[in-house]
């Protein structure tokens, strides 16, 4: 049976100090977490080894929120998903709609670092999403199964079960994101299912875990994580404080007893 995921990138916030304190906060609770849940933690580079070395031996899952498609080379500024590796990491956040909108991430370089990760034995966690205009020209199936493609071309079957896809509506995202509604999310994740059973046969796209993010909260979680094609929660800031993701787990927890 497939575990439930949940869990947060922090995006560019946290200092130091707040990142021990976080730390030294959701220990204890990561080691009551039911082996039926998943958890992962998304801190900025240079908390990953920090994280990592709290929260490994509670099975949580740290990741980083970008890499380079290159393994190496004249690429100033960038970090390999070797060097990721290197300082703990095992998932690599792709195609965040803040870095397409912001970083020229495109669905080309998506598809590049989707590739460097699955090489370097990283699990790449694609963010896709619909912008507000496609929502209201009415593509945004078209919006989202062109990202997954893309986003997945030339990737062989057996790479499948590395693969997380998270479904960011970028209409749904931070301060002025209207949270979508279970049906709203559960109609993305359908969508990208039946896309993902197109490219790769059922038993190879049902290995694939797909999360829901974007204004995902403490009010709303129970309802998100029970629509038939939510594996799991990408949260952002409702999880992060410890608090916050404390109670997210406990409620997934309930969901899942
Ligand atoms: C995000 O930006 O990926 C996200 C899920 O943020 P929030 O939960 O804060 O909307």
């Amino acid at each position: 049976m497939k575990k439930i995921w949940i869990g947060s990138s922090w995006k560019m916030n946290k200092t130091s100090s707040e990142v021990t304190t976080f730390c030294d906060a959701i220990t204890p609770i990561l080691e009551q977490v039911p082996g039926t849940i998943q958890t992962f933690l998304i801190p900025p580079f240079p908390y990953v080894r920090e994280v990592a070395e709290a929260v490994d031996r509670y099975g949580t899952c740290v990741g980083v929120q970008n890499i380079c498609w290159a393994a190496q080379g004249a690429f100033t500024g960038e970090i390999s998903a070797g060097m990721a590796k290197d300082i703990g990491a095992l998932i690599v956040e792709i195609g965040h709609s803040e870095r397409r909108q912001m970083f020229n991430e495109t669905d080309e370089t998506v598809n590049r670092k989707v590739r460097a990760a699955l090489g370097t034995g990283l699990k790449p966690l694609v963010c896709v999403g619909d912008t507000a205009e496609e929502k209201r020209w009415g593509v945004s199936a078209e919006a989202i199964v062109r990202q997954v493609k893309i986003a997945l071309f030339g990737l062989s079957k057996d790479e499948l079960h590395n693969v997380i896809i998270a479904y960011e509506p970028v209409w749904a995202i931070g301060e002025q994101g209207v949270p979508a509604s279970p049906y709203e999310a559960e109609n993305g994740l359908y969508t990208i299912r039946q896309a993902l059973i197109d490219m790769f046969g059922e038993d190879k796209a049902q290995q694939i875990i797909l999360l829901y993010g974007g204004s995902v909260h403490q009010d709303n979680a129970a309802e998100l994580i029970a629509q038939p094609s939510i594996d799991g929660l990408f949260v952002g800031r409702a999880a992060w404080d410890a608090e916050g993701y404390a109670e997210l787990l406990s409620i997934v927890g309930c969901y899942c007893e």
